[in-house]
């Protein structure tokens, strides 16, 4: 096992991470920027190194400083974490050459699946189904205008380098057509550096299902079942749960193997999600994987007692899976909502500010992932997520409950938070009876 792990992160990731790291004896290097000097994931690792200034491009996507801190202090892995590196074939490749071990899939695995029209072809190939599309990259405007209409409208241009819900577009009609694909690959190019576009056939009112796996290096793999993440505002997910209620076991075995025979394809030996929409009649279709740990993994681990992080360790490290497909069991329901530092009476505009008091939830079946605490001065440079409040309950019903209870009792004040927006999405007669999709919030919400 690892003596030492670097982790190239910040925020509630870093310091679950680093919490998995102390309880298996691993030491821990946290960097931080010079934004995030109070912030906890540096106080709760044994070192801590800056590695620049604010902007992340600077310091957590700086990658000569990442590595060098890594080789100074002596840690033998980097735990990547989510967004930032995670998905970056070329930061895992030079983690490799410079002997320290990426704690994450082979750079090969995250090259074919990191470019999102790649992938569908890969899991096209692998036999899984996937959703009604172009045939990889958009090549001409012709070409797009062709597979529209074939497929018929509404369709959704989305970057093949996207992620965290930007870089999509939905096209209602052939006269928006032309000015979409313009503006979409404009944006495309400056967000993500790579302005290649795919088209896909809009899948009505769908549910956000994906499936948590897991592989070692030594070919074994299993699947932890299903996160609903139908609750999205902007494509980007605010609720998630396990199980889902619109998935019988006959749907999560079909959806488990498929998301395991795609991972057996592209040699896959890390935690991983394969993302899929549900269609009204049950028809699953894949949409992408993603080859990191997840915002929302917490759920799963509730319901199925797995630690996803230290398994994540260990099979980095060369061990083998400590479960098989036998030992995963379903047990309960688990509800987290992503606590976001913004004003729902403004649009959800970011805030910014100090925290001048917090008093956290808790209580039987409560878990609370976050770095901020009273007096924490919250930067304007990073994502807005400030916490992770996450319950498990013997039922949904029990879930939801406590959820509401938790939500109630959260204090934070000195900045706007969604709290109780999120309250409002809980009580909505919608939410408890699970009637889900992705267009909850603009069709079941006032507001939305
Ligand atoms: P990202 O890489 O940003 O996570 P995804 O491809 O996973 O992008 O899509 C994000 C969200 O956009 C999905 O969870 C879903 O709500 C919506 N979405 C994506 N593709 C489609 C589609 N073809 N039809 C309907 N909704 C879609
Ligand atoms: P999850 O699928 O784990 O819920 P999200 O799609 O919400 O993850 O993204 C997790 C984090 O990673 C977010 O902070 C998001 O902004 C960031 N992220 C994900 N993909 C990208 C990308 N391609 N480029 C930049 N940031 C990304
Ligand atoms: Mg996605």
């Amino acid at each position: 096992m690892f003596k030492k792990i670097l982790v190239a992160n910040r925020g509630e990731i870093a310091v679950r991470i680093i919490r998995a790291c102390k309880e298996m004896k691993i030491a821990t290097v946290a960097i931080y920027s010079e934004a995030d000097k109070n912030s906890l994931h540096m106080r709760l690792a044994d070192e801590a190194i800056c590695v620049g200034p604010p902007a992340s491009r600077e310091s957590y996507l700086n990658m000569p400083n990442i590595i060098s801190a890594a080789t100074i202090t002596g840690a033998e892995a980097i735990h990547p974490g989510y967004g930032y590196f995670s998905e970056n074939a070329g930061f895992a490749e030079a983690c490799e050459a410079c002997n320290i071990k990426f704690i994450g899939p082979k750079a090969n695995a995250i090259e074919l699946m990191g470019d999102k029209a790649r992938a569908k072809d890969t899991a096209a190939k692998a036999g899984v189904p996937v959703i009604p599309g172009s045939k990889g990259i958009i090549q001409s405007e012709q070409e797009a205008f062709k597979t529209a209409s074939k497929m018929g409208y509404p369709v959704r241009l989305k970057a093949t380098a996207g992620g965290g819900g930007r870089g999509i577009r939905v096209v209602h009609s052939q006269d928006d057509l032309s000015s979409q694909l313009r503006i979409a690959t404009t944006e495309a190019e400056s967000a993500f550096g790579n302005g290649e576009l795919y088209m896909e056939k809009e899948i009505e009112e769908p549910r956000h299902i994906e499936v948590q796996i897991i592989g070692d290096e030594h070919g074994h793999y299993v699947h932890l079942g299903e996160r609903e993440c139908s609750i999205q505002r902007r494509n980007q997910k605010l609720i998630e749960e396990a199980p889902s209620v619109a998935v019988t076991p006959a749907i999560r075995n079909k959806m488990g193997e498929a998301a395991v025979k795609l991972a057996k394809a592209v040699g896959y030996s890390s935690v991983g999600t394969v993302e899929y929409l549900l269609d009204k009649n049950g028809d699953f279709y894949f949409m992408e994987m993603n080859t990191r740990v997840q915002v929302e993994h917490p759920v799963t681990e509730f319901v199925t007692g797995v630690d996803i992080v230290k398994e994540q360790i260990r099979v980095a490290a060369g061990e083998k899976l400590s479960v098989t497909q036998k030992d995963i069991k379903i047990d309960g329901h688990a509800i987290e909502c992503r606590i976001i530092a913004e004003d729902p009476s403004r649009n959800f505009a970011p805030c910014v500010g100090t925290i001048r008091h917090m008093a956290a939830p808790g209580g039987i079946g409560v878990r609370l992932d976050t770095h901020i605490y009273g007096g924490y001065e919250i930067p304007p440079y990073y994502d807005a997520m400030i916490a992770k409040l996450i319950v498990w309950g013997k039922d949904r019903n029990e879930a939801i409950a406590r959820m509401m209870r938790c939500l109630a009792e959260y204090e934070i004040d000195g900045i706007t938070t969604n709290i109780s927006y999120q309250m409002e999405i809980l009580s909505n007669p919608y939410f408890k009876k699970g009637e889900l999709s992705t267009s909850f919030i603009p069709r079941r919400m006032n507001g939305g």
